[in-house]
């Protein structure tokens, strides 16, 4: 199996790239801010307890994450591998995920971050606002205080995955074909 976290900030571009290389590599591609908007959507007990978190732009507690994503990787028995967009976003859930895939005999390939500068991400997601109806995606300051929820407690995880040499970094400007370009260059090197 290979499994692959798609990392780097609100905004850089995880979800559209994680898209194209799960077609590309045939891999599950699991995000969990979109599992978290379908339960929204839904009204469960389960969105229902993201929704003040998210609305705010903060983090949606570990153990209420965690859980989803276990179930959503069950869920899945027939996967080549996975494409991990928006997890871990703390060192307890990179934790966790380790762990449940070590309980499966498998790993993390690799942790690919995209690079972008701050005021380039302001900028996409308020344009990306207009028309994708999330209330996190239109207000400034809910923006900015994602970027530093990003860089007090997920930029962590970059460092956990670093010091077992299996981070990368990628920059993340340019088209979307480019930065493709970029990543698939990388999936060919680091996918067993
Ligand atoms: P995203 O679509 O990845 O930008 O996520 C949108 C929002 O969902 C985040 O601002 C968090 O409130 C919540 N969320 C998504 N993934 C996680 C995660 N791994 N841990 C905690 N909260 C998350």
């Amino acid at each position: 199996m290979n499994n692959v976290i798609l990392f780097g900030p609100p905004g850089s571009g995880k979800g559209t790239q994680a898209v194209k290389l799960a077609e590309a590599f045939g891999l599950v591609h699991i995000s969990t801010g979109d599992l978290f908007r379908h339960e929204m959507k839904n009204n469960t007990p389960l969105g229902q307890k993201a929704k003040d978190y998210m609305e705010k732009g903060q983090l949606v507690p570990d153990e209420v994450t965690i859980g989803m994503l276990n179930n959503k990787v069950e869920a899945h028995p027939e996967a080549k591998g996975f494409i991990f967009d928006g997890f871990p976003r703390t060192v307890a859930q990179a934790e966790a995920l380790d762990q449940m895939l070590a309980q499966k005999g498998q790993k993390i390939n690799a942790l690919i971050a995209l690079d972008v500068p701050d005021e380039e991400i302001v900028n996409r997601i308020l344009l990306r606002g207009k028309t994708s109806g999330r209330p996190d995606d239109n207000d400034e300051s809910i923006i900015r205080n994602r970027i530093e929820v990003y860089k007090s407690q997920t930029q962590p995880v970059y460092d956990y995955y670093d010091d077992q040499c299996r981070a990368h970094t990628v920059l993340g400007l340019g088209s979307i074909d480019e930065i493709f370009g970029r990543l698939n260059t990388l999936f060919e090197e680091v996918l067993a």
